[in-house]
């Protein structure tokens, strides 16, 4: 019954679900607490409590057929407006509503604005590592993945292979900051350089290439670094945000697309982007959600960034003196770890056997690393401890 195009996707399917899948299993047998999985992104930390006093609000203040029913495919123009002056004020922008599209989360806005600007054939570049489901959305509107090789040293985007790749076919770039599987923060200098080329390139092959900014963790920064506001350096920029990781609610599917006026013909995009929404299935993103999300902004609710980063130290510290190797994250709830032996997946499989659920590098195209998820209990890091502790023993890393 199915299609060809389905049958690479279930062969393939994704190794995080299977493993998330494989940490239900182990605690039925170990039970929960001695299963230490670090396998999944799913935020531990409870949305703010602003959501559920916005959640009531919004039902007991509001009409119900205007929270439930239809409205603009875009969504509600004033939580778009809202939305505008939020980023105005903390950005410097000039965004007004028509340039805010909702969203069925980050996952929703790729697949929107690749439909809306690929043809079959079209290239899209993306840096590994990379979260994995781009492939499966580029080939959704018969695009091509075209994949950058790591950068191990800092995990900043490979810009000299990058200028290699470009090409007249190249019609996106996708870049995800705070990086997902990484923790790193592109940096002010690496998106100028992006910028510049990208500039360059239409020029030489007289096209033009759509910067896709995907940025589910932008809130998710740590120390202080400043997370830059991609729209500035590079005008053919559409940023893709969501609110499942910044307000804990990656069930509810909301998020939002900016298309800024500096796009070239920006308000075609903008009207064929709502028409994709719409026909890709959603219509419009969740309607009581967007109501919540204005509130929220207006109540000013805010990621709870202590307990990640309490987290973050908490397992880098631990990771270090075991003796494996990673690089600090700035960003995000992610560490990517050194595997200790050149084929990763036999690292994970050995980890394994001490209840640690680990994410294979490979699937993120940076086979090598393997990815931790500390989106967890800061108890379940404690607990773990003991088992990195022979994991690391058995490599002999001390
Ligand atoms: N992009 C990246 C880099 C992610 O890590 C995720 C989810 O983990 C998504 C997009 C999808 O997010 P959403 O839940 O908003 O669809």
């Amino acid at each position: 019954m199915i299609s060809e195009k389905m049958r690479p996707l279930v062969a393939n399917n994704s190794v995080i679900r299977v493993m998330f899948e494989e940490g239900k299993r182990l605690a039925s047998i170990y039970g929960a607490e001695n299963v230490y999985d670090f396998s999944l992104g799913n935020p531990n930390v409870p949305a703010p409590k602003e959501v559920n006093e916005a959640i009531v609000e919004t039902l007991m203040e509001e009409e119900s057929t205007f929270v439930h029913g239809y409205m603009s495919n875009a969504g509600y123009e004033d939580v778009r407006a809202t939305i505008a002056d939020s980023l105005n004020q903390r950005f410097g922008t000039a965004f007004h509503q028509n340039n805010i599209l909702m969203t069925v989360g980050a996952a929703s806005g790729l697949n929107v604005i690749l439909k809306t600007i690929l043809n079959p054939g079209d290239q899209v570049i993306a840096f590994a590592p990379y979260f994995v489901e781009y492939g499966g959305y580029v080939r959704n509107y018969d695009g091509e993945l075209v994949v950058v090789s790591p950068n191990t040293v800092d995990f900043q985007p490979n810009l000299e292979e990058f200028v290699e790749k470009i090409n007249e076919k190249t019609k996106a770039v996708i870049i995800n900051t705070p990086n997902n599987p990484t923790g790193v923060v592109y940096s002010d200098a690496t998106l100028t350089r992006l910028g510049e080329i990208l500039r360059e390139k239409e020029k030489e092959f007289g096209t033009d290439i759509v910067l896709i900014s995907d940025e589910p963790y932008r809130e998710l920064a740590y120390d202080g670094v400043e997370v830059p506001y991609v729209t500035k350096y590079y005008a053919n920029t559409v940023v893709c945000y969501s609110y499942s990781k910044s307000l804990s609610l990656p069930g509810e599917r909301i998020g939002y697309l900016v298309i800024p006026d500096e796009m070239k013909d920006s308000a075609e995009v903008f009207t064929a982007a709502t028409i994709a929404n719409r026909v890709n299935g959603c219509v419009n993103a969740p309607s009581l959600m967007q109501r919540v999300i204005k509130r929220c902004i207006e109540k000013g609710a805010s990621v709870n960034l202590e307990a990640y980063d309490r987290n973050r130290n908490r397992l880098y510290e631990g990771l270090r003196e075991c003796g494996f190797t990673c690089i600090k994250p700035e960003g995000a709830f992610y560490l990517f770890v050194k595997s200790p032996v050149p084929d990763e997946k036999e690292f994970c499989a050995t980890a394994q056997k001490y209840n640690l659920l680990l994410v294979p590098g490979s699937s993120f195209a940076c086979p090598g690393y393997v990815r931790i998820a500390y989106c967890v209990s800061y108890e379940q890091i404690e607990r773990s401890m003991p088992a990195f502790e022979k994991l690391a023993q058995e490599y002999k890393l001390k």
